[in-house]
């Protein structure tokens, strides 16, 4: 019998006891001088909010050539991006959204504000993201749209989304707050440029941030200028005259965010690089694990890194996993979210607009939305039990990834007491 290590778990020595890089701090993040002297050009020029001054406008430009879209349209943060997308669709109230319970909250409580009812499509138990036959079934005729994420930065199945929105008359939304730079299947289409819509957030932890921020793309004229009316409370300010055109908000991003945002976006080619280049030794070692595999779809960008766990022939489930790294010194969480979106007391408990219980109620619905567990079966599994989450980092070493590896390694070989790979 070779020598095996008892767990940290279990009282032996943790495998690492170092910080690793966190987007929490500077340690794992890319913000400098740059960014600095960006911040004081804004202060110094007097012009900080984005009616007067050009630092917005330039980010929207600089993000839409990117991309390769011709519009747009920066928000103040991730959730309000998807908010101007949802706008954008302008539902009747009880129109029905598509989307996954398994997100941040950020992909659903704008539906809810725009009277719009979140309609739960189950997900992909490999990846998941959403399920196209299971979208297709829960399509009625009050349904609008569908929100898409890419969850972790996996490309979600956008190309058969975006032909089954096409046939049915639909608006497809990316919630690309997590999957910059994705890529997707079959032609290697950027996330976000293949739905109608693609929304992006820099809030602190995405792959680039501005402290908060979001930002709206789009091909279509008349959808991408109802966003940008809506961010700013309708006012068409590229007319004289100061009028609402219908119901919108300041959702406005500032000069400082934008400044930052551009700066940011130079640096963005290289975070995502890292990331996924820090993802290859990774995702080799999980290949050579039974019971454990992982989330590296072609194309993905590793905002958070999943690790899909079968607990029977892993010896247990990702929560006891996730215990066990986070003792060995490696940051993880089993489930991402402690619940499917559709149980959040805002949903299950209808916790609206006062007592009225709407739109979740009906009328404006056809049929009161029932929220409650068993809807999306993988999806709960995923939360449950099936689904390892690891904070991944742009400024992760060699050694970073190795401990990682080898704490991974440990834990499997105590759960199932396999040989060591
Ligand atoms: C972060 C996030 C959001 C919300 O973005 P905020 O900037 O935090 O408002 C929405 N959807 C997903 C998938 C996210 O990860």
């Amino acid at each position: 019998m070779p020598y095996e290590p008892p767990l940290a778990l279990h009282g032996g020595t943790p495998t690492r006891t170092a910080a690793f890089p966190s987007v929490s701090d500077a340690a794992g993040r890319r913000l400098g001088d740059e960014e600095v002297a960006a911040l004081e050009r804004v202060v110094r020029s007097g012009q900080l909010n984005s009616t007067v001054g050009a630092e917005t406008r330039a980010f929207e430009r600089e993000f839409a050539e990117y991309y390769g879209v011709p519009h747009a349209v920066a928000s103040s943060t991730g959730t309000s991006a998807i908010h101007l997308a949802v706008a954008a669709v302008n539902p009747e109230p009880g129109d029905e959204i598509i989307t996954t319970g398994l997100s941040d909250a950020g992909t659903v409580l704008p539906i809810l504000f725009q009277n719009a009812v979140p309609v739960f499509a189950d997900v992909d138990a490999a990846t998941g993201n959403l399920d196209v036959a299971h979208v297709r079934e829960k399509i009625t005729p009050r349904t609008r749209a569908i929100i898409a994420v890419h969850l972790f930065g996996q490309p979600a199945p956008v190309a058969e989304l975006r032909s089954l929105a096409d046939e049915r008359g639909l608006v497809l939304i990316e919630d690309c707050a997590q999957a910059y730079l994705t890529r997707c299947a079959p032609d290697g289409a950027l996330a976000g440029t293949v739905g109608h819509l693609g929304c992006f957030s820099l809030q602190q932890s995405k792959h680039i941030t501005a402290g908060d921020g979001g930002i709206t793309i789009g091909t279509d004229d008349a959808l991408t200028r109802r966003a940008r009316l809506f961010a700013d409370k309708a006012w068409p300010r590229d007319t004289d005259e100061r009028t609402h055109l219908f119901l919108g908000l300041n959702y406005r991003m500032t000069e400082l965010q934008a400044a930052v945002a551009r700066e940011q976006l130079k640096k963005l080619a290289g975070a995502v690089d890292s990331r996924c280049k820090a993802a290859e030794p990774l995702n080799a070692a999980i290949e050579a694990l039974p019971g454990l595999a992982t989330g590296a779809t072609d194309g993905a960008t590793y905002w958070l890194y999943p690790v899909f766990v079968d607990p029977a022939a892993a010896g247990a489930d990702a929560h006891r996993y996730a215990e066990a790294l986070r003792a060995e010194g490696v940051p993880a969480v089993g489930g991402y979210i402690p619940r499917p979106l559709y149980l959040t007391p805002a949903l299950a408990e209808r916790r609206t607009y006062g007592e009225s219980g709407y739109p979740l109620s009906a009328p404006p619905a056809d049929v009161a939305p029932r929220y409650e567990a068993g809807l999306c079966p993988a999806t709960e599994a995923l939360i449950g039990e099936r689904m390892l989450v690891i904070p991944w980092n742009e400024n992760y070493s060699g050694d970073d990834v190795a401990d990682v590896i080898a704490a991974l390694e440990k834990v499997h070989h105590a759960f199932t007491d396999a040989p060591p790979p």
